[in-house]
């Protein structure tokens, strides 16, 4: 086994017990990194070109590699949002969450791909192309934080970090084959985090397994007065329980998601993953959403687009960022840098949450789908009366081929539908592993992946992934949940980028 393909604990363990050298293990990962990104394409800004020093050589994370969605603002080191209009900008401070990890001992790879200020969910929004799926490197890997999914997914790193405004974390999770927790808003600073929509955006983490994602929670959720959305109370208790068990535990399915279309794969999972649940000793409901399974689409994209349009009005040319110095005038230099700055999906999101919050329409629009919000959290709210946890899917459909969107942004929109509610309402989703899809077609990219019959996760399939919801500062329990699950489900496999 090379060190690359430890997980979190393992590597964690190893260098404990000295059976390696921190030196060792980012050797291995970065001669991984030069193997597989041809293929993969997950970073924006490498900084691995020398070993990073450790800054807390007793800390948790001591010597653990790991990489950043490129939101994520790090001293001096380029942060890009995967945009060109903060050029080649250096943030003066770090984002909170990488500063607790960076303390913790953690060593940094680099920043990675994303969908463009976090708008979109195939990683191919991006100033810097898009990234592949490392399972199938002609599909996409799922977005926004598409960069960090395939980083783990590859087995570049242990784990790493991303951001869920709608769904950026679960989503890609699912695409790659690895865990991904949504948190609940307000458990992980924000701060340093670029904003889209600030009310619904939250840092979360990335593993292959879910007590590495219990881990990095158990360092990234402390309170930081940075951020006055970030929780006050005690810190949670993030270490893993033995002892946990789900008899008894409620799960629920949406009544009103059962008639939607799902591909067959994801089908099988909920179908499986039902059985794995009452074989545990878990008690399957049903619980009613009718407002979020008829306006959650609507009402998040109203709300994601008026805070979009608030947030990004900074980038201006002034401040940070790309400039140009010959404009006509003031005016002239705001169209030009933003003309040139923003990437199209981003223009018409400012456009509209421009429009939906203009002083004529704000009411009717913006305000409310304030309200309709208010509805859902409600819902959810008694939902959690009536179950413990809730079970969708992430996605209704596998990942598809890069340069195979659709042009109708609408349809992109409603395939977000099982996982931004979650952010309107504030609450924890984890995104987990059931296993992959077999009988995938053409899952060989021609002229890649080697010899005929393609590689050996193409083989394998496509990885399937569902998500558990949990009411709101339950994601401990939730993770206990994940454990379980993990553990009848199985573990995924490191991806081989097409390479071998
Ligand atoms: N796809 C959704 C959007 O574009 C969610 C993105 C995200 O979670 N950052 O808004």
């Amino acid at each position: 086994m090379e060190l690359y393909e430890l997980n979190l604990h393992d590597a964690i363990s190893g260098l404990k017990d000295k059976k390696f050298s921190a030196s060792e293990l980012f050797a291995s990962c970065k001669a991984r990194i030069d193997a597989l990104e041809p293929n993969v394409r997950a970073f924006i800004t490498r900084t691995d070109s020398t070993p990073q020093p450790c800054e807390n050589p007793e800390g948790l994370l001591a010597g653990i590699p790991t990489v950043l969605k490129d939101n994520l603002c790090t001293t001096g080191i380029r942060t890009t949002a995967a945009s060109k209009i903060l050029g080649g900008w250096r943030p003066p401070y770090d984002a909170t969450a990488w500063k607790y990890l960076r303390e913790s001992g953690a060593i940094l790879m680099g920043k990675v791909n994303m969908d463009e200020f976090a708008m979109g969910n195939t990683c191919g929004n991006s100033a810097f192309g898009p990234t592949h799926n490392p399972n199938d490197i002609s599909r996409v890997p799922g977005g926004s934080s598409g960069g960090s999914a395939a980083a783990v997914s590859a087995g570049y790193v242990p784990f790493s970090l991303g951001s869920d405004t709608g769904g950026s974390i679960r989503q890609p999770a699912s695409f790659c084959g690895v865990y991904g927790l949504k948190p609940t808003y307000g458990m992980v600073s924000r701060y340093g985090l670029i904003s889209y929509g600030s009310s619904l955006d939250q840092i979360g983490p990335f593993a292959r397994t879910v007590r590495d994602l219990q881990l990095v929670m158990s360092v990234l959720a402390q309170y930081d007065p940075m951020d006055s959305s970030c929780f006050r109370e005690k810190n949670p208790d993030f270490t893993h329980r033995e002892d946990v068990s789900l008899k008894g535990k409620r799960v629920a399915l949406v009544k009103e998601f059962q008639s939607f279309t799902l591909d067959a794969p994801i089908a099988e999972a909920m179908k499986k993953t039902r059985k794995v649940l009452e074989d545990e000793g878990a008690i399957i409901t049903e619980v009613s959403l009718p407002v979020v399974a008829k306006y959650a689409v609507a009402c998040y994209y109203a709300l994601a687009m008026s805070e979009a349009h608030t947030n990004l009005e900074r980038y201006d040319g002034v401040r940070l960022g790309y400039t140009v110095t010959d404009a006509a005038g003031v005016k002239e230099m705001f169209e030009e840098v933003r003309s040139y700055g923003f990437g199209s999906e981003v223009k018409s999101r400012i456009i509209a949450g421009t429009c939906l919050t203009e002083p004529s329409r704000c009411d009717e629009y913006y305000v409310a789908a304030t309200k309709v919000r208010t509805l859902i959290a409600q819902e959810f709210a008694r939902a959690f009366g009536e179950t413990d946890f809730i079970l969708q899917p992430v996605t209704p459909s596998l990942p598809h081929k890069i340069g195979e969107e659709d042009d109708d942004a609408m349809k992109g929109y409603e395939t977000d539908l099982y996982t931004l509610p979650v952010n309107l309402a504030g609450l924890p989703g984890l995104s987990f592993f059931t296993g992959y899809a077999l009988g995938q077609p053409s899952l060989t990219p021609p002229n890649l992946g080697g010899e005929q019959g393609g590689n050996p996760s193409a083989q394998r399939g496509l990885p399937v992934g569902l998500q558990l919801i949990g009411p709101r500062w339950s994601d401990p329990e939730l993770l206990n949940a994940g454990v379980i699950l993990e553990r009848n489900l199985g573990t995924p496999k490191i991806a081989n980028g097409g390479i071998d």
